[in-house]
């Protein structure tokens, strides 16, 4: 009976919110607790979680990675693809940017293999300053294939793949390319095709100046000195004559400074990013998708519900179906995700206001 009158005066009536609902069965009925069960059946009706806009803040605060403090221990990697093809046919590059220094190493490539990816790693980080401990990337192929899950396994190197629709996961990465492809632009002039020559040129000029984020050059943090640089030959060029032992001891003392650095350049954005974020911790198990191609305008925002299978770091989560036929199964942001309340289960929350919505 009053599942009956709950159909007729919201699913009958456009689905309207939580408010307007109860304010349709006021004018026609009264129970006790008519107020909890009716925001109750608003709560938990498919066709509202599934359309509704999130009109409360996302999930996920920006989370701080690990500052290492000594170079070459974590290592993000991207690739920065469709460049314009020289004459050595390379189209794409690999950046790999070192988390204490910033220092990056960028390698022209003509695909996208695995084995690109790998020769590079071995090559330019492994061989010169040692195996780092962590490999941080997004999911291209070049990363998760086979062959380079072994390859890093065998040097043990922990590889960690930020999942997809998180862009903050891997930012100084995305950061560096950014600031490669303009030094390049402005340095190609006329030949965008000999951008692989120029290069060693670009990576040299960002590796010497200072970072924001560190208030170092990449290349002192790395190297313990600034030097000096072609162009200034016919300048004259001051010599450092420091004595080495208190270049490194103003070296350790850099790295410490610029971790720091890092860290309230972290706290400052951190601020900025929350004010609009709320933790999350998902008790139901339960949740809807907020997936990312639509198949046409007037497709749900949500799909799902899916079911939690674990969690993945400190704001990711593995989801899978609820039907054993489709497989799906998939690690996504927080960001996308949000509770989903399944009818008939006499569970209401106390903060059940925040997931209101307001859609006319
Ligand atoms: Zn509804």
């Amino acid at each position: 009976m009053r599942e009956q009158t709950l159909i007729c005066c919201h699913d009958d009536v456009g689905h309207m919110d939580a408010k307007k609902t109860l304010h349709n069965l006021k004018l026609r009925y009264w129970w006790p607790n008519m107020s909890k069960d009716s925001k109750a059946y608003v709560r938990s009706c498919h066709k509202c979680q599934i359309v509704n806009r999130r009109t409360a803040n996302a999930y996920g605060l920006l989370q701080q990675l690990p500052i290492p403090s000594t170079p070459w221990e974590i290592v993000s990697a991207d690739h920065i693809v469709c460049l314009p093809q020289t004459r050595n046919g390379n189209t794409n590059m690999l950046v790999q940017i070192d988390h204490a220094t910033r220092y990056i190493i960028a390698t022209p490539s003509a695909s996208l293999a695995a084995h690109t990816v790998t020769d590079a790693l071995y090559h330019n980080i492994i061989l010169r300053y040692g195996p780092p401990s962590m490999y941080l990337s997004d999911r291209g192929t070049a990363f998760t294939a086979r062959h380079t899950r072994r390859f890093l396994q065998k040097y043990g190197i922990t590889q960690s793949t930020t999942p997809p629709y998180s862009p903050q996961a891997n930012s100084i990465v995305e950061r560096a390319n950014g600031i490669i492809v303009s030094t390049l632009k402005k340095m190609i002039d006329q030949n965008p095709n000999k951008w692989d020559e120029l290069l060693p040129n670009a990576s040299l000029a960002i590796n010497t100046t200072k970072q924001n984020s560190t208030k170092k050059s990449p290349f002192y943090l790395l190297h313990g000195y600034e030097p000096r640089l072609p162009r200034e030959l016919h300048l004259g060029s001051f010599i450092d004559d420091t004595p080495r032992e208190d270049q490194l001891d103003l070296l350790t003392l850099a790295r410490a400074e610029a971790a720091n650095n890092v860290y309230e350049t972290h706290l400052e954005n951190k601020q900025r990013f929350d004010l609009h974020r709320r933790s999350h911790s998902f008790t139901a198990d339960l949740v809807l998708y907020d997936w990312p191609k639509k198949d046409h305008k007037l497709s749900p925002i949500f799909k799902g519900p899916f079911v939690i299978v674990r969690p993945v770091g400190a704001v990711c989560y593995e989801i899978k179906s609820t039907t054993q036929q489709n497989k799906f199964i998939k690690v996504v942001h927080v960001q996308h995700l949000r509770p989903y309340f399944k009818r008939n289960t006499p569970t209401i929350e106390e903060n059940s206001t925040d997931e209101e919505t307001e859609r006319y």
